[in-house]
């Protein structure tokens, strides 16, 4: 995946006003989540600045890294260019790192040295947003240059409760809780068949990671659509009062 995708100007700018009332209160969630007496703080994957800005107006310390020079330039505290998994700080340096939307991202390999940084760079806590048991197939597009398939976020990597109970050796969960917008379950073989009459997932700001197309236009096949507005049909006969969360913040202790 290149930077290609987060250096969109379009991606970032966003304020607490900007983004949705689902989305506000997640980031009210995480500043819920930060224990009393932390007066340090390390956002790690910090984009532009949503969360940081506001706790740089409440902490003593507070400091944005991210990998995205067009990301960085809202962010309003202190900030470091640099990669979540080559963290330029050294062991013991805040009281509190967090990593919000990051570690859905990474890749195998890259996603264990990031969390090795986090824990190592924490002093007391490290606080973590991700999608919560997200079903990636669900929003995958099809790149009509190359063919490539691959999630419109760039999430490759999904969270169960398990999982996030078992991040890191040296970190401790004490706290979790679902937040963020509200998903339908959907029928896989609907969702399936629409997929293989061509109806893909879109996005605008989607990039091809194999090839960097943007631009992925909507096929427009007949049949597809039809599974997907009947996918959508099921969704909202069969599951009008099973919805869940999209998102969850852990608190982790650190060990
Ligand atoms: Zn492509």
């Amino acid at each position: 995946m290149g930077n290609t995708y987060y250096e969109q100007k379009s991606l970032w700018g966003r304020t607490l006003e900007s983004v949705n009332k689902e989305e506000q209160k997640r980031v009210k969630i995480i500043l819920e989540f930060i224990p009393s007496g932390v007066e340090s703080v390390l956002d790690v994957g910090c984009g532009d600045g949503l969360v940081t800005n506001i706790l740089n107006e409440r902490y003593n310390k507070v400091v944005g890294l991210d990998s995205s020079s067009e990301a960085l330039s809202h962010v309003k505290s202190e900030s470091i260019l640099a990669s979540c998994y080559l963290i330029p700080f050294n062991d013991n340096s805040f009281d509190l790192v967090l990593c919000n939307n990051v570690l859905e991202h990474l890749p195998f390999g890259v996603y264990e040295r990031t969390l090795e940084n986090l824990s190592r760079v924490s002093k007391k806590y490290v606080l973590i947003s991700v999608p919560f048991n997200e079903d990636l197939w669900k929003r995958q597009i099809k790149c009509d240059r190359c063919q490539t398939v691959f999630h419109i976020y760039n999430h490759i990597k999904s969270f169960k409760h398990k999982d996030l109970e078992s991040l890191s050796v040296n970190l401790k969960l004490t706290k979790f809780i679902n937040c963020g917008i509200k998903e339908t379950q959907y029928s896989e073989l609907l969702d399936s068949l629409a997929k293989a009459f061509g109806r893909w997932e879109t996005y605008e700001k989607a990039i091809c990671p194999a090839c960097g197309k943007n631009d992925i236009p909507l096929r427009k096949s007949r049949i597809g659509k039809c599974f997907f507005k009947l996918n959508r049909f099921f969704n909202f006969v069969c599951n009008r009062f099973q919805k869940r969360y999209y998102q969850v913040v852990c608190l982790y202790e650190k060990l």
